[in-house]
């Protein structure tokens, strides 16, 4: 590139034009909020406008050699850009310096900044001085505020600009915290924005430099991670998913956040923002029922299945619109260890779907959940196995029914008030009744849920911890827990045949539990040998095909006549 001799002093106007640079220089750097820099190149020695020297952490006004002390300061991935920026200039090839980074300031958090800068000379060509704006795009809307990130508006300008190449490469992760409307539903907003923050801040030490993070609407992110396949972006993933299964703390307070993915390729299944934006979104979509915490390459088929999702959201209304048609509520016994009698009953919910034919509980309940109905059909699904139980413990009066609940249901305000009128109505005592939640909730919630369980307990209801070994306790936080009933997830049954592990694993739960008052149920027994292991291991409660399947009411009581 040409070199711009003097680009100022070698203008004519100011031949007629008279200012005192001091007073030149103040009232620029007080008319704006970008920080100002001035490098003498002789001495290299540096000003900086008062508000750089406030803002990050200088050693004052003045500074000897600002290009490594400001450099110390920027984000490690981002540092070589900066030197590299400096030196294309310094070897004479521009004279101009533009480039984006993320640097640190004085309150220790990374703020995205463009730095301009231009090299002057003199009439013999050597450097004379250095000097241009630092600006914050957080100030300039480009920078989403909470989690100090590009916005999405800058990851479509990104992502056209890139795929303007034909063959163009790489992929777009769209991120989703799992659950995120809990940690603010269950804390408040401010701590839920500092959660973002963590989690904005602590992904871009994952990232590599191909790959850059945009803050989207509420708990989504993109990455943008270009020049690579498939294999690359799903490793990227892999240790977001290592990262966000730990445990976290912010502001005092700990807990779990994991991640749900999506991914589409650019080339591979879109060639333009819009469509690849909208098959990651479905993609991300598919993680969350797929349970969460994981991750989906898009494909063609996630559009039927969405689309079946959908359908099925239709009919389930029309079924709950039409007083719970095609809903039944099956039972399956729970064995006393000791003696091999049946001692109660988990309520399982069935549906029978007109257009689908059966459609299994793991899908019908997340659906229920995604569109409001859950709370209504669960409390259904309770008034059933209560009436049900008062029936049976006429017949067998230590009958225990469990019924599974929903977290949706525990967040309900009027929740307790309508277990305990439900009880009331059919005058049966709480203590036939054990309320199943799932074990990944008493972990992240504890602080929240303590309120709730300590009523219920209060009333009389057990509560039993369910699919245990499936999330993240540890068998430390077991002591603690308030559940009076750990049942183990059939997982554990299922793999005892192929390590000791496994084994030792239920037998450790076992006798942990038992210290502290608690008693085990061990799901998923499915054949005699099965059930010699986990009684001899002293499992107090067996749950399995091997003694019955869930099965409607009536032929339960036909198998109780006969037993
Ligand atoms: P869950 O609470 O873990 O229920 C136990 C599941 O294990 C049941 O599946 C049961 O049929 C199955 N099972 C029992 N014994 C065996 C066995 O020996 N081998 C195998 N392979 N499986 C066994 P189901 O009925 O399909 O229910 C799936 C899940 O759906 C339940 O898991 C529960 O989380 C949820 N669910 C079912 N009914 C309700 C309900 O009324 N409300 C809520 N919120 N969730 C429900
Ligand atoms: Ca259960
Ligand atoms: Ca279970």
């Amino acid at each position: 590139m040409e070199r711009k001799w003097c680009v100022m002093g070698g203008s004519k106007i100011f031949d007629d034009f008279e200012i005192d640079p001091y007073l030149f220089y103040d009232a620029i750097v007080k008319s704006t909020d970008d920080y100002i820099y001035v490098i003498d190149m002789k001495t290299d020695t540096a000003l900086v406008s008062e508000n750089m020297w406030e803002d990050f952490e200088l050693p004052g006004r003045i500074v000897k050699e600002l290009v490594p002390v400001w450099g110390e300061l920027i984000l490690d991935r981002d540092k070589q850009r900066y030197y590299d920026s400096i030196q294309v200039m310094l070897d004479g090839k521009t004279n101009e310096h533009h480039v984006e980074y993320q640097i640190r300031n004085r309150k220790n958090e990374y703020v995205w900044v463009t730095c301009r800068g231009l090299l002057q000379y003199d009439d013999q060509g050597n450097p004379v001085i250095f000097a241009g704006v630092v600006t914050n795009l957080g100030m300039k809307g480009k920078i989403d505020p909470i989690t100090g990130l590009f916005t999405q508006g800058e990851c479509s300008k990104l992502v056209a600009h890139y795929m303007e190449k034909k063959e163009a490469k790489g992929g777009i992760l769209l991120l989703g915290l799992d659950d995120f409307s809990r940690v603010n539903a269950l804390h408040n907003h401010i701590f839920g924005n500092s959660v973002l923050r963590q989690f904005a801040q602590t992904v871009q030490r994952y990232l590599p430099e191909n790959a850059q993070i945009f803050r989207f609407d509420g708990d989504e992110f993109a990455i943008i991670y270009t020049g690579v396949g498939k294999q690359e972006v799903y490793e990227l993933y892999q240790k977001l998913y290592a990262y966000s299964n730990s445990r976290q703390t912010t502001d005092g307070v700990s807990y779990f956040c994991t991640v749900s993915a999506g991914i589409a390729m650019l080339n591979e299944d879109g060639d333009n923002y819009l469509d690849l934006i909208k098959y990651a979104a479905a993609a991300l979509e598919e993680s969350k029922h797929r349970g969460k915490n994981t991750v989906t390459f898009f494909s063609p088929d996630l559009i039927k299945e969405k689309l079946r999702r959908m359908k099925l959201g239709n009919l389930l209304q029309v079924s709950v619109m039409n007083g719970m048609k095609n809903f039944e509520v099956y039972y399956q016994p729970l064995i006393d260890a000791k003696d091999m009698e049946t001692k109660g009953a988990e309520a399982l919910l069935r549906w029978k779907c007109e257009d689908y034919g059966p459609v299994g509980p793991n899908e019908f309940i997340p659906v229920l959940e995604d569109n409001g109905l859950i709370n209504q059909v669960g409390l259904w699904v309770f008034e059933e196995a209560v009436k049900t139980c008062r029936q049976w413990i006429s017949l067998y009066s230590e009958f225990v029914m469990n019924v599974n609940i929903s977290y949706l249901q525990m967040l309900d305000r009027e929740f307790v008030a309508n277990i305990e009128d439900i009880l009331q109505k059919y005058d049966l005592n709480p203590r036939h009744i054990v309320l199943e939640m799932t074990e990944s909730y008493f972990v992240t919630d504890m602080s929240a849920l303590k309120e709730i369980f300590q009523k219920l307990r209060t009333i009389g209801i057990k509560i039993a911890m369910d699919d245990f070994g499936t999330g993240y306790s540890s068998l430390g936080l077991l002591a603690q827990s308030p559940a009076d009933i750990v049942k183990i997830d059939r997982l554990f049954i299922r793999a005892i045949h192929q390590n000791d592990f496994h084994l030792q694993f239920i037998s450790s739960v076992i006798m942990l539990c038992h210290s502290v008052g608690i008693s085990v149920t061990v799901e998923g027994v499915e054949n005699e040998d099965e059930m010699k292991i986990v009684r001899s291991i002293e499992a107090d409660c067996l749950q399995g095909f091997y003694f019955s399947r869930p099965v409607p009411a009536k032929e339960f009581e036909k198998m109780k006549r006969q037993a």
